[in-house]
Parts: structure tokens; sequence; C-alpha cells
């Protein structure tokens, strides 16, 4: 299947809505049967039919084909956040006495999911560096049954080698869960690689506008029936219709806003190497990067999240350094139209230690590129970089 075909026609049944090009929101939340015997069908397979929106909605079976579709997958489920999607196919796949291996630096709700959740309820965990894969050996237990990937990271971009680790897994007869945030569909093919269920945080490159919060899991039927008949229906973290309506309508224009953010991403990347007032630039393609040669081998391309570690003394000239910038807005989360900024040392004290051997350091500033013009983001980093 052609992308395009995905991203404008996949799952759009126009002839059954007069032709209209653009699909209509079923804000509905109940869809009402005509005799008994087709309620009780309703009723029988819940999974299949349209009977509640807490289970299936048209608007959003469309977005579902999509998703899984561009991430070659057989089913998909979508989320009301990228914290939903992970928390029910984790919780899917676990039960109390189980054993769960994650990579150490994950996405912080996937690390709370885990470390304080779960715990509670008798599910264990082991977080390993992820980029070696005799960790994963290392870290197996007979208990084990689920391995939590996230390739790159969304910090520092640490990457695993997926089918390393899938296949590793296979062996043992243990799930593997991938969060494919970073790459999207369009640059990064888990399943292909052998991983059972891959993760989005919809919120970021595929919505890509900032004005949704969503998540998807996709995986093989089997697995997302039974993610279905679990977590999906128990826990109620649904995407509502017109949500689902406007991540359609971010979708179609998926494949060109990443080719322009990369192209913009390789501009800046070039200026800020060269730039004497950053220490190093954490970017998966950077060929810097120690892993360089996985994320050209396990990739198809690059997006445009990057970390900058600023040569400063002290927290006050990271400050100056993002107060500074007009065209990068200031805030958590990433992937949107619009470039982002996101300094490490807003969330510790003006007073902490640039080094913070706890965490990532304080002089860490995370780049989300949109699509401005190269050259204007570029003259933007380059009067902040002086004001420092
Ligand atoms: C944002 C993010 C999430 C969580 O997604 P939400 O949509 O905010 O719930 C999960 N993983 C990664 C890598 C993220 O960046």
């Amino acid at each position: 299947m052609d992308l395009s075909y995905i991203l404008n026609h996949l799952g759009e049944e126009r002839e059954t809505y007069r032709g209209a090009v653009s699909p209509p929101i079923f804000q509905s939340s109940i869809f009402a049967f005509p005799t008994v015997a087709a309620f009780r069908e309703g009723f029988r397979d819940e999974f299949k039919r349209t009977t509640y929106t807490r289970g299936n909605n048209p608007t959003v079976e469309i977005l579902r084909k999509k998703v899984a579709a561009l991430e070659g997958a057989e089913d998909c489920l979508m989320f009301g956040s990228g914290a939903g999607a992970i928390a029910a196919g984790v919780m899917a796949s676990v039960s109390a006495g189980d054993h769960v291996i994650c990579v150490h630096k994950p996405y912080s709700w996937t690390r709370a999911l885990l470390k304080d959740l779960l715990a509670r309820f008798g599910v264990t965990h082991t977080f390993i560096d992820g980029t070696d894969i005799a960790n994963f050996e290392q870290a197996l237990t007979p208990a084990t049954k689920l391995i939590v990937l996230e390739s790159p990271n969304s910090m520092t971009f640490e990457m695993q080698d997926l089918a390393a680790v899938a296949q590793l897994a296979r062996a043992k007869g243990i799930r593997t869960l991938c969060d494919n945030s970073y790459a999207s569909p369009l640059n990064q093919s888990p399943i292909a690689l052998g991983i059972d269920m891959v993760a989005h945080s919809a919120t970021k490159y595929l919505n890509g506008h900032s004005d949704v919060v969503a998540g998807a899991l996709c995986a093989s039927e089997k697995i997302i029936r039974d993610v279905f008949r679990g977590p999906y229906m128990t826990c109620g973290a649904i995407l509502a219709p017109h949500d689902a309506w406007l991540m359609i309508r971010g979708l179609r224009t998926l494949p060109i806003r990443l080719q322009r953010i990369a192209e913009t991403a390789r501009q800046v990347l070039a200026f800020l190497e060269a730039s004497g007032k950053v220490d190093k630039v954490y970017y998966p393609h950077a060929i810097s990067n120690p892993q360089f040669a996985l994320a050209q081998a396990q990739m198809h391309g690059a997006s445009g999240l990057l970390t900058i570690q600023l040569r400063v003394d002290d927290v006050a000239g990271v400050e100056r350094f993002c107060n500074a910038l007009k065209r990068f807005l200031m805030t958590v989360s990433w992937g949107g139209y619009e470039s982002l900024m996101f300094p490490v040392c807003a969330v510790y004290s003006a007073h902490a230690p640039v080094a913070n051997p706890g965490g990532s350091p304080l002089s860490f500033v995370r780049l989300s590129i949109g699509l401005e013009e190269p050259e204007v983001l570029i003259a933007d980093l380059e009067q902040a970089l002086a004001a420092i």
C-alpha cells in the first residue's frame, strides 16, 4: 500500500457519507440497532461492531486503519494520550509476579508506570542501558514477560538494536513494546524488525499541530484484541471523535512536514556544531553520535528533535540564551509546526549546579524544529548564543 493511498483514502468509505471528501465526525456516544437480534450481535463482538464510542467509533476507526497501515501492523487502537497507549500495552502484557525490562531513560511517565504504579501491583522491573544487547541478556529472569524500548529516547536519543532485542525476546517468548514517537512511522518500522507492539505519543509528529493530545498502540490483531478486552475497555482512555478527525487532518501532511523538518534540522545542526558556544549536540543522525551507524541502518530518515549542551558556567547563562530566543516557544512537548525549546534547568532550582550528577546536565536545552524558514531559526539561535 503506498503512503498517499493510506493518508488520502484508506478507511474512508466516502460512498456511505454522500461523497464527502473530508470524513464526518461521528459525534455520537451510542449506535442504535433495529432489532433485538442485531443488538445481540453488537454485544457478541464489541471489538468488531459499533455499539458504544468507548469501544468503537467510525471516525476513530478511520484513524486506526491509517495508523496501523503506517506502522505495517494488523491493527491499532487510539488513546486519549501517548501515556494511555503505553500503559495499556504494558498492563495487557503483565500480571502480579511478572518482571519487565525497560531502557533506563524512557519517557518520564513510562518510568513512573513501572516504578510507582505497577510496582504496587506486584510487577517488578529492571531499568538497563539499552545501547548494549548484553545488558538485556543479563537482566533477564525466568519471570520476565515484557521488554519496553524507546528508540531513540526523547532527550539524549540513545537507541536500541531493535532487531537484536526482538530476536532475543522471541526466542524466550517475551513480548516487546517500542515507543516510536521520536521517529514516527515514516522514519522507523519496529514491527518489520520483529517488535510486537509499537506505541506513539500521537500528540507529537503524527498530529503535528499542537492541538490534540493522543496516543496509538499498534500490534497484531491478536494482541490488539487482548488490549481491547483488557485495559482499553476497562480504563477507557479513549480518543474522542473530534480529536480523531483533527488527527486525520494532521496526518494528511505528515510526510511533507517531516521532510521539511528533517532538512531544516540538518542546517540547524551544522550551525550549532560549528558554534563555539555549544559544547555538544545530541542528535541521532549527527556523525558525532556514537550510535550514528545504528541510526543509519535502523531508521529510514531523520527527525527534528535535538538537544544542545551549552558552554556556560551557570544556569543564568542558560536562562540568558533561552530568554533571548524569539522564534522558539518555551514549553513541554515537541513535534508540531512551530519550533520549541525545553531548558532542562526549568525543572530544577535556579541555583542547582550545571553538572547535575542526578540527571541531565542543566546546560541541556532541547530544541524541536518546526516549519519555519531555516535561516530564520539560525539567525534567532545566533543572536541568543551571543546573549549568553
Ligand atoms: C510525549 C511523549 C510520551 C507521552 O505522550 P502523551 O501524548 O503526552 O501522553 C511518550 N513517549 C514519548 C517519547 C514522548 O515524547
